[in-house]
């Protein structure tokens, strides 16, 4: 075969730049394919938080991650620790126990190392006391394994990624539409991709498929989750359009998986279409365990307080979804509004307040009024004051006698000023995908592995069902590209 380069990764986010970056190190020569223009580069990766979760115990192994923390932080936070059983359990409940146990277990126990290997590639870490702890008393108490995150969030991320590969000599193309896999007698033998709309074929012993989802292609989401998702908005890229799950499709890849299942949020009303990343992340609107939500028909549909919200926020989407009009305001007193995030601060958010609860309900744009005061007053005298409320520890303060219950943080939203979000329902990944080894082999339909053909990230299918839990996206594209840059690399240069 007359090959250009041992490995080609195609995408630009997270899972590639990993993949690309330990193809490298295990010496292979690389190529990495990303559709987007340079402006645009990093595909979901570049708009998320940064958070991430791995194993850890406790604060010697946040030190050796975050070494900038100060004597005064440390003594004021109480980082808990996260175990691999903790870490399975977490993904087994939330997956309803059908992810794929090996891949899970490989996740999670190359979840810290892998966090290691991203900091000798000049990622910057620091614990992220905004969203990930709850203050008592004088301390910070980070209650799950979501510790850390990225200095500067997903935009620092794939600078430095992409500096560690420009400093390593991988080669980057960007505006490059990886459309076919080119098959051969050894297997995938490369790749046929457009600039411009102009078509070339570029030859590899391996490829490395780390190009997402299905998440910004409207038509594949009616398709596969269902009707109405045509309608939600894009929290992130525009370009992953399930390219890398149609080639590998057509190449005789298994579907794995979840294909009718997404992550999907409470996202800003008016936020645009796909993202934006000078606003990043910060169109979330995750605090509805502080509040209560409202939909058209002026009644709650959901339980805000079911659980901290890095376990639910990623499946209330779909919930939203389903609203009459696909959207829901979230609504907060002035005794909760000082533990709103700063997402609810951006100039771009969609905000009403009011003196009265009257005044805030009459400016619910397209909320059934009646009905709205009917839930506040119901809900108000539902709440078991008796209960002390303490934020972010399931503290049980829950209401007594709705049809739809708030298990904790319950409070009267009866102290002035109210203040009312409009929220719809943001897409951030799709669950279905591509069938792997435990070393990121793409599984044809027969249970063979396709020679010479590598998954990583996003497209990846059998991890995520129905239920996230937050950091596991970066977690699982970063573990999955490394093991999939190495088992590359082998390949192409016959290891
Ligand atoms: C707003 C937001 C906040 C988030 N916050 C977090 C968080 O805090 N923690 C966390 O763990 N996860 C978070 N996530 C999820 C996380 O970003 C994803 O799980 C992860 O980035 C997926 O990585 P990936 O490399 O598989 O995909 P992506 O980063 O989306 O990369 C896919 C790449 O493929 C390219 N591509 C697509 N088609 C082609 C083609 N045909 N040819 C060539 N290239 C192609 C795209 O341009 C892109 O560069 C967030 C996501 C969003 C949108």
């Amino acid at each position: 075969m007359n090959k250009e380069y041992d490995v080609i990764v195609v995408g630009g986010g997270n899972a590639a730049l990993c993949a690309a970056l330990s193809a490298r190190e295990h010496g292979a020569n690389v190529l990495v394919l990303e559709r987007a223009p340079q402006a645009s580069r990093g595909g979901n990766s570049a708009f998320s938080g940064g958070g991430l979760r791995m194993v850890h115990h406790g604060l010697e192994d946040i030190k050796s991650f975050a070494p900038e923390l100060t004597s005064e932080q440390i003594a004021r936070s109480d980082f808990g620790a996260y175990t691999a059983a903790q870490y399975l359990d977490d993904l087994g409940s939330m997956t309803e126990y059908r992810i794929d146990p090996d891949l899970a277990e490989l996740f999670v126990n190359q979840s810290t190392d892998t966090v290691r290997w991203m900091r000798g590639h000049g990622v910057r870490f620091a614990p992220q006391y905004e969203w990930n702890s709850y203050q008592q008393g004088d301390r910070f108490v980070f209650p799950t394994g979501f510790v850390i995150a990225i200095v500067g969030g997903g935009r620092s991320l794939m600078d430095a990624e992409y500096e560690a590969a420009e400093r390593l000599g991988i080669t980057i193309r960007y505006r490059a539409r990886t459309l076919r896999l080119l098959h051969g007698a050894s297997g995938i033998e490369g790749v046929c991709v457009a600039t411009n709309r102009v078509e070339k074929e570029i030859r590899a012993r391996s490829i490395i498929l780390a190009c997402g989802g299905f998440e910004s292609n409207r038509e594949w989401r009616a398709r596969y989750l269902g009707p109405g998702w045509d309608l939600a908005k894009v929290r992130g890229t525009r370009y992953n359009m399930g390219d890398g799950l149609r080639m590998a499709l057509d190449a005789g890849a298994q579907p794995h998986g979840q294909w009718s299942g997404a992550h999907a949020c409470a996202w800003d009303m008016n936020a645009p279409d796909y993202g934006d990343l000078a606003i990043g992340s910060a169109y979330s609107k995750h605090n509805y365990p502080w509040g209560i939500m409202l939909n058209a028909d002026g009644r709650r549909f959901l339980d805000e307080g079911a659980d901290i919200f890095t376990n639910t926020y990623a499946k209330y989407g779909r919930i939203i979804m389903e609203q009459p009009g696909q959207f829901a305001w979230q609504i907060f007193d002035s005794k909760t509004l000082p533990l709103l995030h700063g997402a609810y601060r951006i100039k771009q958010v969609t905000k009403v307040t009011a003196e009265t609860l009257d005044e805030l309900v009459a400016k619910l744009d397209g909320v059934n009024r009646t009905r709205a005061m009917a839930t506040l007053t119901e809900f108000n005298s539902a709440v078991r004051s008796d209960i002390p409320f303490k934020p972010k520890t399931r503290d049980g303060r829950s209401t007594t006698g709705l049809a739809i219950p708030k298990s904790n943080w319950a409070n009267a939203i009866d102290t002035p000023p109210f203040v009312a979000y409009a929220v719809t329902s943001g897409i951030t990944m799709t669950f279905g995908g591509l069938k792997i080894t435990t070393r990121a082999e793409v599984v044809d339909t027969e249970e063979q592995s396709i020679p010479g053909l590598y998954a990583a990230g996003e497209l990846v299918g059998g991890i995520f069902y129905f239920n996230y839990p937050g950091g596991a996206g970066l977690m699982s594209g970063a573990v999955f590209g490394q093991i999939a840059g190495e088992q590359a690399a082998r390949h192409a240069l016959g290891k």
